[in-house]
C-alpha cells in the first residue's frame, strides 16, 4: 500500500487563505470571526485583531450583514455587489457556506466525532466571506468615460464653429470677399486648435504608455531656463506683462530631456502668462535642495490665482478651472487651452523621478514648481 503522506491541513489551508489575493473571513453562525487572513485589516484600515469579534462590529453596513444573514439562514451561497457610496469604495461580496464533515483518520477528526455524538451539529458551522474591491477598478472606468466625454466635447465645439463658419462663408464668397477672408482666418484658427489637441492627445498617450522614451543627459539647470524665456519672451511683451528671472545654482547639471522639460517649462510659462493681466509679473527660476541632489525649477505668478477646491485637479487631463477664463478673449488673447498641459507636465517630470506642484492663492498669483534629479557626477578622466 502506498504510503500516506502526512499533511497538516490546518497549516495547509491556513496558507492557501494566505495566498488568496483577497481579503477572506471565516465567521460562524453567530457572526464571530474565526479566521481572517493578511489581506482584511488594510481593506477595513485598523490594526486590531480581530478573532472572535461579531463581524458586524467589523462591517457597519447592514446590506452586507444582512447578505451574510441570508446565507446562514439558507446555507446556501449568497454573492453581491455593493457601493458604500456614490464615490465610495465598491465591494463584491461572496458569502459560502463551508460543509463541516469529520476527517476519518485525523487526530481533529476523532475529537469532532466525540462532539458529534454528543451533540448533533448542523452541517454547515462556517461561513467563508470573501471580499473583493472593486473600487479602483470602477475609479478607473469613471475615468474613462469623462475622458471620452471630455474628448467629444473638445473636438464638438471647435467643428461646430468651423461647420457654422463654412455655411457662412459660401454666402460671403461671392458677395463680399473681405468678410470671407476673416471667415477663412476663423477657420484656420480653429483647425489650427484641432490640430494642436490631436497632436496633445497623441503625446500623452504615448508618455502614458511609455512609448516616449526620455532622452535623459545632463545639462545645466540655467540652460533651460533661459531657452525657455527665450521662446517666450515676445508673447510676454504682447501681453504687456514682464518676464524675470531667479536664478541660483544654475550650472548644477540635472539629468533631463532637454526637449521634453523645455516644453513643460513653455507650458508653465505660457498659463503664467495667460492668466497674470497687464502689468504684472511672471518670475522663472531655479535653485538647488539642501539635499545637494535636487534641482527645483519654478513659475511664479501675480495672476488671477486658482482657486484652493480646483488646485488638486488642475494635473488632471481636460481640467480646466473656469471655461469662461481660458478663452481667447480673456486678457487679450493667448490661445485657448485644452486642458491637457499640466497633465502632460505631470508625465513628463514624473518619468524624470521628479515632482510637480501647484500652490496659489486667488487674485494674488501662482507657483508652479518641479524638481528633477542631479545628474551623476561623471569621474574625471586620469591625466
Ligand atoms: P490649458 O491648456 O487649459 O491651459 P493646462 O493643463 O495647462 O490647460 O491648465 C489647466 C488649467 O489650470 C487651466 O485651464 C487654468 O484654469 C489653470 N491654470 C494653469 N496655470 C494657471 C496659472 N498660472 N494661473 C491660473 N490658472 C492656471
Amino acid at each position: 500500500m502506498a504510503e500516506r503522506t502526512n499533511i497538516n491541513y490546518r497549516y495547509f489551508f491556513q496558507k492557501l487563505l494566505e495566498a488568496m489575493p483577497w481579503p477572506v473571513l471565516v465567521i460562524d453562525r453567530a457572526l464571530s470571526i474565526q479566521y481572517y487572513n493578511q489581506q482584511v485589516a488594510p481593506l477595513f484600515g485598523t490594526s486590531q485583531l480581530l478573532w472572535q469579534m461579531n463581524l458586524e462590529q467589523l462591517v457597519p453596513d447592514p446590506a452586507i450583514i444582512q447578505l451574510v444573514r441570508e446565507s446562514i439562514q439558507t446555507d446556501s451561497p449568497r454573492y453581491g455587489e455593493h457601493d458604500n457610496e456614490a464615490r465610495g469604495p465598491t465591494w463584491k461580496i461572496s458569502v459560502t457556506p463551508l460543509e463541516h464533515r469529520p476527517f476519518a483518520n485525523s487526530r481533529e477528526g476523532e475529537l469532532e466525532q466525540g462532539a458529534l455524538m454528543e451533540q448533533p451539529l448542523p452541517p454547515y458551522r462556517y461561513f467563508a466571506v470573501a471580499i473583493e474591491d472593486l473600487s479602483e477598478l470602477r475609479r478607473l472606468e469613471r475615468v474613462r468615460r469623462d475622458f471620452i466625454a471630455n474628448v467629444s466635447h473638445e473636438l464638438r465645439t471647435p467643428l461646430a464653429s468651423i461647420r457654422l463658419l463654412t455655411e457662412t462663408l459660401e454666402d460671403a464668397i461671392d458677395t463680399d470677399p473681405d468678410k470671407a477672408q476673416t471667415f477663412v482666418e476663423k477657420i484656420e484658427v480653429e483647425v489650427h486648435y484641432l490640430s494642436g489637441l490631436v497632436a496633445d492627445l497623441l503625446e500623452l498617450s504615448r508618455i502614458e504608455s511609455g512609448q516616449l522614451p526620455m532622452a535623459i543627459e545632463p545639462m545645466e539647470a540655467e540652460q533651460l531656463v533661459w531657452e525657455a524665456m527665450a521662446r517666450l519672451l515676445s508673447q510676454a511683451q504682447r501681453h504687456r506683462v514682464k518676464l524675470g528671472t531667479e536664478i541660483h545654482d544654475g550650472r548644477t547639471r540635472v539629468a533631463a530631456d532637454s526637449r521634453q522639460i523645455g516644453r513643460v517649462l513653455v507650458n508653465l510659462l505660457h498659463n503664467a502668462i495667460k492668466f497674470t493681466p497687464s502689468g504684472g509679473e511672471v518670475i522663472l527660476g531655479t535653485m538647488l535642495l539642501s539635499d545637494g541632489k535636487t534641482q527645483r525649477f519654478f513659475v511664479r505668478d501675480t495672476g488671477v490665482g486658482i482657486p484652493a477646491e480646483d488646485l488638486p485637479r488642475i494635473f488632471e487631463r481636460f481640467y480646466k478651472v473656469d471655461r469662461a477664463r481660458s478663452k481667447v478673449d480673456y486678457i487679450g488673447g493667448g490661445g485657448r487651452g485644452s486642458g491637457l498641459g499640466l497633465a502632460i507636465a505631470r508625465h513628463v517630470v514624473e518619468a524624470h523621478g521628479g515632482r510637480i506642484t501647484a500652490e496659489s492663492n486667488i487674485e494674488q498669483g501662482s507657483t508652479f514648481a518641479f524638481t528633477l534629479p542631479v545628474a551623476a557626477q561623471t569621474a574625471p578622466t586620469a591625466q
